[in-house]
């Protein structure tokens, strides 16, 4: 008996060290806080009269808890929080291959669940879920490792460390860089959601395919500056840590922008 507690254990383990599919749990939250300033009135009705009291970051990381449901009622969602895309280096061949992937991803999720929210056939309970999906998968869209290469599955088979800790490259981004500058979400948020009205005009024009390629091209460069093996330390967080607080501050004005444009 105890051995098969152990084997269960230790495959676990397995499972959620090899691969990991998400921003931290501080990386969506500082995406959601951020968003919520920036919801227009109307939006942040509507959202309440969905959701409750609770604040959009109360949220944000629900959709990666319901990996862990033993039932198997989730398990499709699995495969909406990423694109991979091999490399491509002009916007048109990104969206035409973006466009031309098979199954259910990140990028054909976003339309789904956003005209899912908008059809008033949709009942309550399917409409929260689809709400808070969507706040968790557009914060995911700006984890630059989300919309990498299939071949390494989004960099999670790029080995490096991390102060000399085992782990890979998807790993670093999802939560590492985020966590190794302590603040919490709310100090975060606060921090870096400081921008001119024109400048968060801008970061939010564009449509949802600019947004993935963004995110695609800096997974690139992404790529070219952290090969295999690469150890990982002070001078890794130096040279990327503004590109890190780029992608929470983006990713929280360009979910409030598709928020708003939904209500
Ligand atoms: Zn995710």
């Amino acid at each position: 008996m105890k051995s098969i507690y152990s084997k269960i254990l230790l495959l676990a383990f397995v499972a959620s060290s090899v691969y990991s599919y998400a921003w931290g749990l501080t990386g969506h939250r500082v995406i959601a806080e951020i968003a919520e300033n920036h919801l227009s009135g109307k939006a942040k009705r509507e959202m309440k009269k969905m959701l409750g009291q609770e604040r959009m970051a109360y949220w944000a990381n629900w959709p990666d808890f319901i990996k862990s449901d033993t039932t198997g009622a989730w398990k499709q969602a699995s495969a909406w929080h990423y694109v991979n895309i091999d490399p491509q280096t002009d916007f048109t061949a990104f969206e035409k291959d973006l466009k031309a992937q098979a199954g259910a991803n990140l990028y054909s999720q976003i339309k789904v669940l956003s005209s899912q929210i908008k059809d008033v056939k949709t009942s309550e309970k399917d409409r929260k879920i689809a709400l808070i999906f969507l706040i968790h998968m557009m914060g995911d869209l700006a984890q630059p490792m989300h919309t990498g290469r299939s071949g390494d599955l989004g960099g999670n088979k790029i080995n490096v460390t991390y102060f000399g800790d085992k782990t890979n490259l998807h790993s670093v981004w999802d939560g590492k860089l985020v966590d190794s500058q302590k603040y919490s979400y709310t100090e975060y948020a606060k921090l870096l959601d400081i921008k001119s009205k024109d400048e968060v005009k801008q970061i939010q024009s564009g449509t949802l395919e600019n947004w993935l390629y963004d995110s695609h091209q800096i997974a690139n460069k992404i790529y070219a500056q952290t090969p295999d093996g690469s150890k990982l330390s002070y001078d890794y967080q130096y040279k990327f840590n503004d590109t890190m607080e780029r992608q929470l501050l983006y990713g929280g004005l360009r979910l409030a922008k598709l928020l708003n444009d939904l209500f």
